[in-house]
């Protein structure tokens, strides 16, 4: 049992809780930061019991409200680190409240990475996996792919020990599972031997990208591009393995990363959003000004780049194949509306998976991501651009914002009833479930959660999935 000392430390009263885009907040009643797995059962266990609600929070970099609760907020910051590693088996178990560069540093330190990641590095890892987090490469699925074993704590305060061969359904519903299922304790990732890449971005015609665009996906490890709307141009990036080392004279590369991209672009989004007409103008000076830069590093710290500047953001999954006819109808829309963005439109391409959940279940996929500088109203143009999704059967990214509910979602995920079956039989009574969830997974009370438990799921529509 842990002493009094430590449960205060444990749990307090809640203060306000905010995501990274300042889309989402709340003021949970109770703060519960467990400092080891078995406390964090005890306490997941006597939320349940006392049939309470819980949200658990990874880094807030989700611009859905997710994590939004005004009971009980479970924080997974005192559960970060690596507690095995098994070299020869290339599998490495962290806790899940290990933020990602933390991670990717323990991991470098033992001669090993993950495969692949995505362009930030704060996330944490459950945090990561547990709305389908991905990189670019068609090699490579997202994140959750190289999750082999998991532990998570279910709303009776069990831990359950998770794995193909333990229990592959329920495997597959918790690989990527909006933290509905329960809490992801730890995680067993499979890695790869430490690598070095090469990071070379250029500016290229539009066009030319679309025309290489099979060629490029193929002869890069990671390929993606960045086009600016009212422009023909693009930023290309091309990452491949090398043997060189990393590179001192990135002295540059850091400046232009980290002063020149984001203080220009955020004086940019500034008059920008002081005067919206100049929009098309600031894509203009943004896409002549993109310079063609080289960088050598470790992999987990070439991925990541730095995001001063605050947006909103929503994304989908497409099927690979639409690609070029979705971005063909992007341009037009914007260029017919005129709608006052100045961001670039995100493309990356990625590997097909077998999770239930994930975006790029059974499909190798390409996502296409449009943003908007904060402050600036974004909901015409992303309603815009998500009616283009929707033709070409865009899944929506977990984490960013989209407006589909349980009906639309169940026809795009094969598996959908499946997930919510097994949701059900974990946690019956909602513990894991904000208002949000239930509109998105279509749980209405707890007896649909019961009858769902019995196989027949049941779906409602309602309100947007946005904030
Ligand atoms: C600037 C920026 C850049 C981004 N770049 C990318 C990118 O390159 N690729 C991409 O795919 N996405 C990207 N995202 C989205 C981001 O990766 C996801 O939203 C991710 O889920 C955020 O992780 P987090 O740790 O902040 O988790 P949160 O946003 O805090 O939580 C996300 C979900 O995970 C659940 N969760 C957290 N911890 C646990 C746990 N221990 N057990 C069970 N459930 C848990 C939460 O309840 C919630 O449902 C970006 C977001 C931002 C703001």
């Amino acid at each position: 049992m842990a002493d009094a000392t430590t449960q205060a430390k444990t749990r307090r009263r809640g203060g306000r809780w905010r995501n990274w885009s300042g889309s989402v907040s709340c003021a949970p009643r109770e703060v519960i930061a467990p400092r080891s797995v078995d406390e964090l059962a005890r306490a997941v266990g006597a939320v349940g019991r006392a049939g309470r609600r819980l949200r658990v929070a990874g880094s807030g970099h989700s611009f859905t409200p997710l994590v939004q609760t005004d009971d009980a907020l479970l924080r997974m910051d005192h559960l970060s680190g690596i507690t095995s590693f098994d070299a020869e088996r290339g599998l490495v178990t962290v806790l899940g409240g290990t933020p990602l560069k933390l991670l990717g540093d323990a991991l470098l330190e033992r001669g090993v990475a993950q495969e692949n990641l995505g362009d930030i590095d704060v996330q944490t890892i459950t945090g990561a996996i547990s709305t389908g987090t991905h990189g670019t490469g068609v090699r490579f699925g997202n994140l959750a792919t190289q999750v082999a074993a998991l532990t998570l704590v279910t709303a009776a305060g069990e831990t359950l020990e998770l794995s193909p061969e333990r229990d592959p359904e329920t495997f597959k519903a918790a690989q990527v599972s909006l933290g509905a299922l329960g809490v992801l304790a730890s995680v067993t990732l499979r890695v790869v031997p430490a690598k070095r890449l090469r990071y070379q971005t250029r500016r290229e015609r539009i066009e030319s990208l679309i025309e290489h665009l099979e060629q490029y996906k193929a002869e890069n490890s990671h390929f993606e591009f960045f086009w600016f709307p009212y422009t023909q141009w693009a930023q290309a990036k091309f990452t491949n393995e090398t043997d060189a080392q990393p590179a001192s004279a990135n002295l540059w590369t850091e400046f232009n990363r980290v002063v020149l991209e984001n203080g220009v672009f955020w004086a940019f989004s500034e008059a920008s959003r002081l005067a919206p007409a100049l929009s098309p103008a600031i894509c203009k000076a943004s896409a002549w000004g993109i310079a063609s830069t080289t960088a050598v590093d470790y992999s987990h710290r070439l991925y990541a780049t730095p995001r001063e500047v605050r947006f909103q953001e929503m994304e989908y999954n497409l099927p690979a194949q639409h690609f070029a006819a979705a971005m063909a109808e992007i341009e037009q829309v914007i260029s017919r509306e005129r709608f006052a963005v100045n961001f670039p439109v995100e493309c990356r391409f990625v590997k097909g998976d077998d999770i239930w959940l994930s975006p790029a279940y059974q499909r190798d996929s390409a996502y296409i991501a449009v943003h908007m500088y904060q402050g600036m109203p974004y909901r015409t143009y992303f309603d815009a651009i998500e009616e283009i999704f929707q033709r070409y059967e865009g899944r929506p990214h977990w984490g960013k914002m989209h407006t589909l509910t349980a009906v639309t979602l169940a026809t795009r995920y094969p598996r959908w009833n499946d997930f919510l079956r097994v949701r059900a039989a974990l946690d019956p009574h909602g513990v894991f479930l904000n208002d949000y969830l239930r509109r998105l997974l279509g749980v209405g009370d707890v007896a649909t959660a019961a009858s769902q438990a019995s196989g027949q799921a049941s779906a409602v529509d309602g309100a947007t999935g946005a904030p």
